[in-house]
């Protein structure tokens, strides 16, 4: 009997009556192991009406309840850490240290939400006329949701409803209909840890649940990450219904190498952020740009063992890597960028494809492949791909190696590796992209800044997380007030001016 996945709607679990249902698979044996269900519009609204109801006392809570309801989540999720880690892998396919990450990073954003009293402090200027004092607060926004993708299912929900729920927010949460099994786990735990049933709804769906969310006249703000074209439809539509939106997208992050980089740690650095959770991750490395001939030699001279290195295995291997990527259409996906990339004429040096695991032929495996000699103008260079594929880029130089991520589409993350304190600051200076790396591959923001990219990788005004985060889930009110010395005495003149502070 297949298991399915269900809501978790009001505090608890709903079967959902749609009778539309998604398959989830294990990575690992290409078998679907569970059915999601998919939510009805009834089901969707049903939900929302539970986060409206508890949100009113919720918001009323003070700061500092709010907060102890984050520390004891903070506790469960250390506390069901393995649990979490398993499952997350066992539908994502990534390998089970990498889980762990996925969800300390979500867990270092619970933490920073931990100070939410201090971080909803507003601002006050006493004395701003005669008798006049002016102060802001920050209000919930009332209901907001979160559209999540595949290949961060404990972190990306977290960046999200961490911050929405400790402003005072109630939330609707639909994940990735690929790996659903967590989100819902966290969600069993935040009520667990104290947040009243219904602030935080688990509402399963596609493209149709996604479209009601960001036409409801309830919700408020919407926030998504996914690829490019889908976060640009979801920041149109749910401006066009008068919603908050952030909708980040797809990446294509370069790693600039400087002919004095610390090779052998370049390398290493290199190893994890492009094939590391088989590619599939918005800051992943996918390009290198060697800088000038005898450093592409170089670097690719020590590529190739370290590639050759690599262990591909199932997702609870210890001694893997990489396990397999998420379903069989992206491994066919990534398979065909992979022919793209040989039609156009780029040199492919190692060859991915055909790749069996012993006992898991089934299972959604990629070895690691290697292009060289690949130029601006491909468009396997242009797009994503999302897989362990790492493409070579030959610079002849600084400036060439500048305007290669400052001219592609997607502005997520960039790294630079050298020992050049000149050239690393200009370059992050200059550099047209959201996040950038100095000697650090990956460079996704701690908990207390931001995460962001530019260009098509992030549509909208305010980033994930950080005080950006608390500023997307709250409006400002600003109070003037003025307290006359002489009330009950004279009246003033009358003015059909307009107030000014002369
Ligand atoms: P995706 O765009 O296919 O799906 C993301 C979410 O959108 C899912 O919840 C999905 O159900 C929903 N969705 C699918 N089709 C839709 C449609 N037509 N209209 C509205 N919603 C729809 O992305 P994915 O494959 O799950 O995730 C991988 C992508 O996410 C990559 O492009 C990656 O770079 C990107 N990503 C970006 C960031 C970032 O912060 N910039 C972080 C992680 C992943």
């Amino acid at each position: 009997m297949m298991r399915d996945i269900n809501h978790f709607i009001g505090g608890r679990t709903v079967v959902g009556a749609s009778g539309r249902f998604g398959n989830v698979f294990d990575p690992n044996t290409g078998e679907v192991q569970a059915r999601v269900q998919l939510a009805s519009l009834d089901e969707l609204d049903a939900a929302i009406a539970n986060a409206a109801e508890a949100q009113n006392g919720w918001a009323a809570t003070n700061p500092q309840r709010r907060a102890r309801v984050m520390f004891e989540f903070k506790r469960l999720l250390e506390a069901h850490m393995e649990e979490l880690a398993h499952l997350l892998s066992s539908e994502h396919g990534k390998v089970i240290a990498d889980s762990r990450g996925d969800i300390m990073r979500g867990l270092e954003v619970i933490e920073f939400a931990c100070g939410i009293p201090h971080l909803l402090k507003g601002e006050h200027s006493q004395g701003a006329g005669p008798g006049i004092d002016v102060y802001s607060a920050r209000q919930a926004l009332g209901v907001v949701a979160g559209v999540t993708p595949f290949n961060f299912p404990a972190m990306i929900p977290m960046w999200m409803f961490g911050p929405a729920i400790a402003c005072g927010n109630g939330f609707i949460l639909k994940p990735s209909e690929r790996d659903p099994s967590v989100p819902v786990r966290l969600a069993e735990l935040m009520i667990e840890a104290g947040a009243p049933p219904g602030i935080l709804n688990v509402v399963h769906g596609d493209k149709d649940i996604v479209e009601a969310i960001l036409k409801h006249p309830t919700i408020k703000a919407v926030s998504f990450v996914g690829s490019s074209d889908i976060a640009q439809s979801v920041y149109a539509l749910g401006a066009l219904h008068g919603k908050r939106v952030q909708a980040m997208g797809g990446a294509k992050n370069h790693g600039i190498v400087l002919p004095d980089a610390d090779m052998d740690q370049t390398v290493a650095d290199l190893m994890g952020a492009a094939y590391g959770s088989a590619g599939e991750r918005c800051m992943a490395l996918p390009v290198v740009v060697p800088v000038g001939e005898e450093t592409a030699e170089r670097l690719r001279d020590k590529l190739l063992p370290a590639i050759e290195a690599l262990l591909v295995g199932v997702s609870t291997d210890p001694d893997a890597h990489y396990g397999p990527v998420v379903s069989a259409a992206h491994k066919t996906r990534i398979e065909g960028y992979i022919q793209t990339g040989v039609d156009e004429g780029a040199e492919l040096v190692v060859d991915g494809r055909g790749f069996e695991l012993q006992g898991y032929e089934k299972g959604f495996f990629l070895s690691p492949t290697l292009f060289d000699h690949v130029t601006p103008q491909m468009k396997a260079y242009q797009e994503e791909i999302f897989g362990p594929v790492l493409q070579i880029v030959r610079a002849a130089n600084f400036e060439e190696a500048l305007a290669l991520p400052s001219q592609h589409q997607y502005g997520n993350g960039v790294a630079i590796f050298t020992r050049n304190g000149d050239a690393a600051r200009e370059f992050a200076d200059r550099v047209e992209v959201g996040m950038v790396g100095i000697n650090v591959p990956i460079p996704v923001p701690v908990a207390y800044h931001s995460f962001g990219g530019w260009k098509r990788s992030g549509f909208g005004d305010l980033n994930q997380y950080g005080l950006d985060g608390v500023r997307f889930y709250t409006r400002t009110k600003t109070v003037t007030q003025r307290w006359p010395r002489n009330i009950g005495g004279a009246v003033s003149d009358q003015s059909f001016v307009i107030p000014t502070m002369r």
